[in-house]
């Protein structure tokens, strides 16, 4: 059977694992070691050099999900996002960002970039134009986040290809959250794909790892800075996530049915003024989110009518908890202006869109009764009490 005709599901299951030549046990064994021997092997062994057993296995995996050659896996989401800009940036050189990215990765490049004196420029918005107009000369990157948080945008993928490809330079892609099993950029022709595996490929809330998956001539150049800066993972938890992501799918698919029926179920709830949800017809990007997109995620945002004590609601919620990170199997709410968009000015939340009455909500595999139950009970809650004060 040839595997890179295996389904999702498969992939997940099978692909990349440890086989148990000693005992044929079910399940990958971990290899601990930090010291292997260097006579007469094909492979000099190294945890920091990314090639453990279950390290090279779990890179399997990811290529596999990501239809692409090769993978690596990190530390962290941000050492994929670092080394990924990192290999392919070099003093003098010029990178185009997305408008809207990860909190993170906005810091590394904001931060560290002037010291190193590679030059950014973030995008005015995510159409062609906005793109186009950022291109100088000394360009090497293109730097996209889709969808994006909190608002949920989407950036054209086919487009961003396109203008990379003209102009002959590497495209990349934070797919964290999408996840493989909605989007796979490699599709549409995008050179770089990373993830935050702390989000939905851990799945559990207990694991921070990254990942990048690309064609192998990327990857080997990837591996020959990360192998300097060390960010490797250790293997226990490599293997962790090799488990978590046997079930991806199913948590994913899950997870996106929950979203739709909850960004749906707010969508017409009085006292919620707007949603943002790329699977709803009324979002602004529904139409590219059909095109490029399988599954429209877990991950929706919700504006309360202006009245609405947003902290209040949060409080008032039992089962859905106030969390600062997403995509586990349970399901949480932040709101991003104060935490992940606090540190910007109220003038350029305004400017993003980001209202002081924003939920960003994470969807789990809870039952949707349940969910609706809870958010029903914290606006009548809110609400009542508000009334109240009046
Ligand atoms: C969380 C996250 C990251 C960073 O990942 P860490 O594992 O926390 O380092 C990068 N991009 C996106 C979209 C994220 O949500």
């Amino acid at each position: 059977m040839k595997s890179n005709n295996f389904g999702m599901n498969t992939l997940c299951t099978h692909t990349g694992g440890v086989k148990d030549e000693q005992f044929k046990g079910a399940v990958s064994p971990i290899y601990t070691a930090s010291s292997y021997a260097y006579e007469n092997v094909d492979v000099k062994r190294y945890p920091r050099y990314f090639n453990t057993p279950n390290q090279e296995a779990l890179a399997k995996k990811v290529a596999a999900l990501e239809k692409c050659e090769a993978g690596l896996i990190f530390g962290s989401g941000m050492a994929a996002v670092s080394h990924s800009l990192l290999t392919f940036l070099k003093t003098g050189d010029h990178v185009v960002v997305q408008k809207t990215i990860y909190g993170g990765a906005f810091n590394f490049i904001v931060e560290e970039f002037p010291k190193l004196g590679i030059e950014f420029d973030f995008t005015d918005g995510f159409s062609e134009q906005d793109f186009v107009a950022k291109m100088k000369t000394n360009t090497k990157v293109i730097y996209v986040e889709t969808p994006s948080n909190p608002l949920m945008l989407i950036t054209d993928l086919e487009m961003i290809s396109r203008i990379a490809k003209e102009k002959g330079i590497v495209s990349m892609i934070d797919n964290t959250f999408a996840s493989p099993i909605n989007q796979n950029p490699v599709d549409f022709g995008i050179d770089i794909m990373i993830h935050s595996a702390t989000k939905y490929m851990g799945g559990h809330s207990d694991i921070c790892a990254g990942a990048v998956a690309a064609s192998q001539e990327h990857i080997d150049r990837i591996w020959n800075l990360a192998k300097n800066y060390g960010g490797s993972l250790s293997d226990y938890t490599v293997w962790l996530l090799e488990r978590s992501m046997k079930t991806m799918v199913l948590r994913v698919k899950a997870q996106n049915r929950n979203a739709k029926k909850l960004a749906k179920w707010l969508d017409k709830h009085p006292l919620v003024d707007k949603v943002y949800y790329p699977g709803l017809k009324h979002h602004p990007d529904h139409e590219i989110a059909k095109r490029q997109m399988r599954g429209y995620t877990g991950m929706l945002s919700f504006e309360l009518i202006d009245s609405l004590d947003p902290d209040a609601f949060m409080e008032s919620l039992q089962l859905i908890k106030q969390s600062m990170s997403l995509a586990g199997v349970e399901s949480t709410i932040l709101s991003p202006v104060k935490t992940s968009h606090a540190l910007l000015s109220p003038e350029e939340r305004k400017r993003q869109g980001i209202a002081d009455g924003l939920l960003r909500f994470s969807l789990g595999i809870e039952d949707k009764k349940d969910l609706i139950s809870d958010l029903e009970q914290a606006f009548e809650a809110v609400a009542k009490k508000q009334l109240a004060t009046i």
